[in-house]
């Protein structure tokens, strides 16, 4: 009889772990909480460094999934109640339907820090502070993505933001340097040339394959780049204009920019629900509220046999690193069973 496995999320790292499965001969159940599969890259415009759409990247995948007879996809679904042990679970879904399976994996992501929870940008009383995802949300899927915020004379972008701050979130939230460097690359590319585009970083941690170049690269098509944490954003009413004032740390001025839109790159945070899911699985957290691996070499295990972590949920990952970690945990549930 073939290996029955449970999938929970249906984004990047649930769909390359429910493909694997299927490959490997397992009957999948793939269930997504939201109307579509896709996890975030339903929301992203372009995708760093490659500037494929993500709606490209994401096609293949669905596509391949739509077309596996081995893989049943449920949207709008999530798990109630769990009894049983690794080989025979019993999962109780949302809808009433009880599931048996061997294994569970859960690929259940991530979400971002809301600006609005810091205290320097709270009070803002304007739309034109956003996180990075929300840009990425607000760029229309059009010939000239900026156009929905009209003609731009200065962007700021703002690195760390909630980030590698112990009042906040300690962690690294690992793609918001590439994410801002991509987003000033594509506002110099879809804006006029006259458009000045400012990022503001702590570290530039542009690490992973084409991570380097393409900050070198991006650098060198007139970024301003300053080293420094911003001071606190005023938003002036009357024109529209938020202001704040950095001492850049490289040519040790003390600068005041104006900027007709903020890119706030946020702190990856827990998905809502983690606690939730951890009580009912069984499961341990880490101390960020990330689903635990026990052992850094191997983390598509949780703490529990039978229950196996992909991308995201188990902390912050780039997309190809989300994919991987789908992959080696459905190897890992396939494996262990
Ligand atoms: C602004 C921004 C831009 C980015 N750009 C890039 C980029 O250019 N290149 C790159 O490499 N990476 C990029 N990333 C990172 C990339 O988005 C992640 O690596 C990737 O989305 C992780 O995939 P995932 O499947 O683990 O999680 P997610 O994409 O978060 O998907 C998780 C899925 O699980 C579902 N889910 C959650 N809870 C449940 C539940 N209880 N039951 C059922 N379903 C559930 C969610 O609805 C969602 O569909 C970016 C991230 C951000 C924030
Ligand atoms: S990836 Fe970049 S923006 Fe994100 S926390 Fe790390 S250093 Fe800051």
């Amino acid at each position: 009889m073939s290996k029955r496995i449970l999938v929970l999320g249906g984004g990047p790292s649930g769909l390359v772990a429910a493909r694997t499965l299927s490959s490997l001969g397992a009957q999948v159940q793939l269930l997504e909480k939201g109307e579509e599969l896709g996890g975030h890259l339903l929301d992203i415009c372009e995708l760093f460094p490659t500037r494929q759409t993500a709606v490209e990247v994401l096609a293949t995948q669905l596509l391949r999934v739509a077309e596996d007879p081995n893989i049943m996809v449920r949207t709008q679904a999530d798990i109630e109640n769990l009894e049983g042990e690794q080989g025979c679970f019993r999962a109780t879904l949302t809808n009433g339907e009880v599931e048996e399976v061997d294994s569970i994996i859960l690929a259940t992501g991530f979400d971002v820090y809301d600006p609005l929870l810091m205290p320097e940008y709270s009070a803002l009383q304007t739309d034109r502070v956003m996180s990075g995802l929300e840009f990425e949300k607000r760029l229309a899927k059009g010939d000239n993505p900026l156009e929905p915020f009209g003609k731009l004379c200065s962007v700021s972008i703002i690195l760390c933001a909630g980030s590698r701050d112990e009042s906040h979130n300690p962690h690294c939230c690992q793609v918001g340097c590439r994410v801002g460097l991509h987003q000033a690359d594509m506002i110099q590319r879809y804006s006029s040339d006259d458009t000045q585009v400012y990022l503001c970083y702590v570290d530039v941690r542009a690490h992973g394959k084409g991570g380097e170049a393409f900050y070198r690269e991006t650098r060198e098509k007139g970024l301003h780049i300053l080293k420094g944490r911003p001071s606190e954003i005023t938003f002036d009413p009357l024109d529209s204009t938020l202001k704040y004032v950095i001492h850049d740390q490289i040519t040790r001025k003390l600068l005041e920019i104006e900027s007709d839109i903020v890119i706030l790159q946020t702190a990856s945070i827990p998905t809502k629900g983690t606690g939730k899911l951890a009580t009912m699985m069984g499961i341990e957290l880490d101390s960020e509220g990330f689903f635990l691996s026990p052992n850094h070499f191997e983390q598509s295990r949780s703490t529990r046999p039978g229950i196996y972590l992909a991308g995201g949920c188990a902390g912050p990952t780039s997309l190809p690193e989300a994919m991987n970690l789908g992959a080696r945990a459905a190897l890992e549930a396939f494996e262990g069973l």
